[in-house]
């Protein structure tokens, strides 16, 4: 609802909403409400936990190191996000976490950091991750948070695709665009994209790609774009034909 857009917003998973419930924030979020907004006892902020909707809550008491609201009524319902998975190798921490952020807010359901033959960075802080996406669930005011899922090999990942489109993007190579690729698709099945390193997919990747029927390969035009760009073009793209940009 438009009156509360103002009102900061902020994930509280694992906890439980329900009207009249009362919460102690966590000491980060208490500080955030205390000495960046300046909030105090009475004002209005949004909760939300990834499955009850969005709430208003009120201050009703701040001390130095706890901050307790009181929850007043559900202000938006629970609405998940559509089933799109990113399959992506990491990247150089700031562009990865950018990847995280922007998948996040380009309202990705899932997120597989996969270790290709050419990934560099095999270690990623997860606990950093799941922060990024919370945050960008604040922001974009999406209800549900993006999952990250463990860092595991590109082929077991691929294992497990069940019956879920993929749309594999690979530069340099003569494969059809992926705008048109898409269009083909219905709206609203399970999809997935699959974003390569640094260094793109090796042979032998391109080959299980292509031996895999769920799994379309596609360009995103004749520009070789950094990983970060692609992913956020190829979301854009998934969003658009398959998702709830509607
Ligand atoms: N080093 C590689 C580029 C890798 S770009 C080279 O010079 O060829 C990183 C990833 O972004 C790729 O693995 C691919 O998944 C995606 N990508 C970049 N540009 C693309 C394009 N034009 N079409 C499809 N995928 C692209």
């Amino acid at each position: 609802m438009d009156q509360y857009k103002k009102l900061p917003r902020l994930y509280v998973g694992g906890t439980a909403l329900a009207e009249g419930l009362s919460i102690v924030l966590p000491e980060a979020k208490a500080h955030y409400l205390r000495n960046v907004m300046r909030l105090g006892p009475g004002d209005g902020i949004r909760l939300f936990n990834g499955i009850d909707g969005e709430w208003l809550a009120r201050i009703a008491e701040v001390n130095k190191k706890n901050l307790l609201v009181t929850l007043v009524q559900p202000i938006a319902e629970q609405k998940a996000s559509p089933d799109i998975h990113v399959i992506a190798s990491p990247v150089k921490r700031e562009a990865f976490e950018y990847m995280i952020e922007k998948a996040s807010e380009l309202g990705a359901s899932v997120f597989h950091p996969a270790i290709c033959d050419h990934t560099v960075v095999h270690r990623i802080n997860e606990d950093r991750l799941r922060l990024i996406a919370a945050e960008a669930a604040e922001q974009c005011e999406r209800f549900d948070v993006m999952n990250i899922s463990k860092i595991r090999p590109l082929e077991d990942i691929l294992e497990v695709l069940g019956g879920r489109v993929a749309l594999a993007c690979l530069e340099r190579s003569s494969v059809a665009p992926m705008g048109l690729k898409i269009d083909g698709l219905e709206r609203g099945i399970p999809l997935a994209v699959i974003i390569g390193p640094e260094g793109g997919f090796s042979e032998k990747e391109k080959k299980i790609i292509e031996n895999n029927k769920n799994i379309i390969p596609v360009s995103l035009g004749p520009r070789i774009l950094r990983a970060e760009t692609a992913l956020s073009a190829a979301l854009t793209l998934a969003q658009a034909a398959c998702g709830d940009w509607n």
